[in-house]
């Protein structure tokens, strides 16, 4: 429900309300970007960032939730003591202070990482009997056969021990979703597209269980997370989530497991 500048400035303490208003004024104000100095302009709380001096502002009540569309090359943590780049440098941490990411992606995976500041939410949705679905896309080595995707679909022994069910297909032999192999590489029939779906965590583990069959990962990346969709985010780039996809991440995260 949209609301008034001042009283969403006011809910979410930055300043009362007359205080609020000379914050507007004074131009330190900005609504997605735009400084709003227009007093009884209104936002969409669900969609609407808005920062004072830069910094965004919201009530307390309401947590953060982010959408990267992660690029190969960074890892999956806020900081590298060796300098390495990592995911923190492509969202807004400055402006939303205690975000993190949901879960891990590998350095070379791509796709969907989910961020918060709701460290409850982030608990319940990678707490290893909620069975939260993840769906991967893999470039493979090779064009694995029925019989070797029967073997993931029914659990496979890795070092750590079996899988669960996972729901396995072959795609194709090229999608676009994977980015295309690297210069000088060129992968015809002996590579195809797998999409993979699981419902649990463990480290590296889709890459480990196509080297199980046979089918060594040349590229990975993840569409879906839990009810959340890799839309309307390019690769490199954040969105908040839309207020339906917080309200569906809110539902998992309450249903008893
Ligand atoms: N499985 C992997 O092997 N790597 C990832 O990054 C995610 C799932």
């Amino acid at each position: 429900m949209p609301m008034r500048l001042q009283r969403y400035l006011a809910r979410a303490g930055a300043a009362s309300r007359r205080g609020a208003e000379n914050l507007m004024t004074a131009g330190r104000v900005r609504v997605n970007g735009e400084v709003v100095t227009q007093l009884g302009s209104k936002v969409d709380p669900a969609t609407d960032v808005v920062t004072v001096d830069g910094v965004v502002v919201r009530p307390a009540d309401k947590p953060t939730y982010i959408m990267l569309n992660k690029p190969a090359g960074y890892l999956t943590t806020m900081s590298d003591p060796r300098g390495r780049r990592c995911v923190a440098e492509l969202v807004p941490t400055k402006e939303v202070p205690g975000l993190f990411p949901v879960g891990r992606l590998d350095g070379d995976t791509t796709g969907l990482l989910l961020f918060t500041t709701n460290g409850s939410a982030a608990q319940e949705m990678l707490h290893p009997s909620r069975h939260v679905s993840k769906h991967y896309v893999a470039l493979v080595e090779g064009v694995p056969s029925e019989a070797e995707l029967e073997v993931l679909r029914k659990g496979v022994v890795l070092d750590d021990g079996p899988t669960q069910p996972a729901g396995v297909e072959l795609l194709g032999f090229h999608d676009p979703r994977v980015r295309p192999v690297s210069a000088g590489k060129v992968f015809g029939s002996d590579a195809s597209v797998v999409g993979v779906r699981i419902h649990e965590g463990r480290k590296r583990q889709v890459k480990r269980m196509l080297a199980a069959i046979g089918h060594p990962v040349l590229r990975l990346h993840r569409d879906e997370f839990g009810p959340l969709r890799l839309t309307q985010c390019k690769r490199g780039s954040w969105r908040h989530l839309s207020e339906h996809e917080v309200s569906a991440i809110e539902a998992l995260c309450s249903t008893r497991h």
